[in-house]
């Protein structure tokens, strides 16, 4: 007899929704485990054994979907409000818009009611501004998997974006290739919880009892870095990521859902037909190329993954500048390309101390370990002119 999907193991489960979005009796859920990691779950009543769950999750099939070698380019959208809206170098938008220009549907992650963050989809450029940006918190698919599906087979163009395990979540459900969609994924390195994102959030609004609407991890107002902000009510706050004990953890990859650090992604090939990442080392490489890009503004990396990518990117060529690089220069500086996130010194001390005692627990951690974490902190906070004139200072007085 079949059977349905069983998570015996976190690290097996990326929470792709593939699952939820294939069931014939919508008798699987999504709950939330103790860390607030969302897992399937099965209505034993509802479920008619089909099996249909276990043959759609991929996320343990070695080379299922992969794309061959890329072709890989910096490159940086030619609008500048775009530009700055954005958390690398506005690609994202560009495919969007050329995607919404053929009457189609896009799908990306946006904050929704009490800052939850779900896949949606929007049909027109003014609601595109809710997919901008790097949300660094796992988004849930809920059921755009089959809405997606529905527009292709009704003969319409569809970009869905997302991670990794996202895409190839999507590619099994559809189980076919369509001329019309474009996937575009991510590089991407982990995502924590919704639930200790919301914790985060409250510890950095502090005492201002403010209705968080907005929240951004890579705010450009000082430059393509690592500062937050949130706001709502009418107010904002700006705040480094040092300074926030999720933003802090986060990057320093401590904080991830299991399956992260067993993520197959970066090792196997992309899934999307055009990844986008940061260009981190683009100042060094290939600024010359770019004509007048600033880079303090963000720099995106995309990787054209097949012929399907290399279509749609001649469609928007003309809206960017760009730069031909190759993968080795990309893998350099972004090691999530090659190789899944490693869990640090801290993953299991904090995992443990979150699930028994909660975000207090996890906040004493951070400020017990207040002057390593602030030392580091600070390096990042320095924005990238101000460490190069320092940087030039510095060899100054050395050569004199
Ligand atoms: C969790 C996460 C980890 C990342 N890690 C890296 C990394 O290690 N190295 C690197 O080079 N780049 C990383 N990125 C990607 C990078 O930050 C930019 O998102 C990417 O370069 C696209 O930038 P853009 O300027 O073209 O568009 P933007 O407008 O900045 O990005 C919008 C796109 O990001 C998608 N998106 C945003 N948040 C999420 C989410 N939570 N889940 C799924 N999709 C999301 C939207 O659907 C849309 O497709 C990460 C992004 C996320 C969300
Ligand atoms: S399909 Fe996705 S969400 Fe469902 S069990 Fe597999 S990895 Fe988890
Ligand atoms: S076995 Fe079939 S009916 Fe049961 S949960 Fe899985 S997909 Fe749904
Ligand atoms: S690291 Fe891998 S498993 Fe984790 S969200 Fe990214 S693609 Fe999915």
């Amino acid at each position: 007899m079949k059977d349905h999907i069983r998570i015996e193991d976190p690290k097996q489960c990326c929470g792709c929704g593939a699952c939820v979005n294939i069931c014939p009796c919508g008798a699987i859920m999504m709950k939330e485990d103790e860390m607030g990691f969302i897992f399937p779950s099965v209505d034993e009543e509802k479920c008619v054994n089909c099996g249909l769950c276990i043959s759609v999750c991929t996320f343990t099939d070695k080379g299922s979907g992969a794309n061959g070698d890329p072709e890989v380019y910096a490159a940086v959208t030619k609008n500048t409000g775009v530009l700055m809206e954005s958390s690398s170098g506005g690609l994202f938008t560009e495919l969007a818009e050329a995607v919404l220009d053929k009457g189609g549907a896009v799908f990306g992650a946006a904050w929704g009611e009490n800052m939850s963050l779900c896949h949606i989809a929007v049909e027109n450029k003014k609601d595109l501004a809710r997919l901008r940006g790097s949300k660094y918190v796992q988004s849930s698919t809920d059921s755009t998997f089959k809405r997606a599906k529905e527009m292709l087979d009704s003969g319409r163009y569809v970009c869905y974006s997302g991670t990794p395990c996202q895409i190839s979540g999507f590619k099994a459900f559809l189980k076919k290739d369509y001329e019309k969609l474009l996937t575009v994924d991510i590089i991407c390195h982990g995502v924590p919880s919704m639930k200790m994102l919301k914790d985060d959030l409250g510890y950095v609004a502090g005492k201002k009892k403010m209705n968080i609407r907005d929240v951004k991890f890579r705010d450009k107002t000082y430059g393509w870095g690592v500062l937050g902000s949130i706001s709502g009510d009418g107010a904002k706050i700006k705040y480094h990521s040092g300074t926030s004990p999720y933003y802090f953890y986060f990057l320093n990859g401590e904080i991830y859902r299991e399956s992260c650090y067993n993520c197959r992604y970066p090792s196997e090939g992309r899934q999307g037909d055009i990844t986008l990442g940061d260009y981190w080392g683009i100042r060094e490489e290939l600024t010359s190329k770019m004509g007048e890009v600033d880079v303090d503004k963000g720099v995106s990396c995309v990787l054209v993954n097949n012929e399907k990518g290399r279509q749609w990117m001649k469609l928007i060529e003309s809206r960017l500048l760009i730069a031909q690089s190759d993968r080795k220069s990309a893998e350099k500086r972004n090691k999530q390309l090659t190789a899944a996130s490693v869990p640090m010194r801290e993953h299991t001390a904090l995992s443990d101390m979150y699930k028994e005692k909660g975000y207090d627990a996890f906040l004493y951690w951070y400020k017990k370990h207040y002057k390593e974490h602030i030392a580091g902190a600070i390096k990042r906070m320095i924005p990238g002119k101000i460490k190069r004139k320092l940087m030039q200072t510095y060899n100054d007085i050395r050569s004199r």
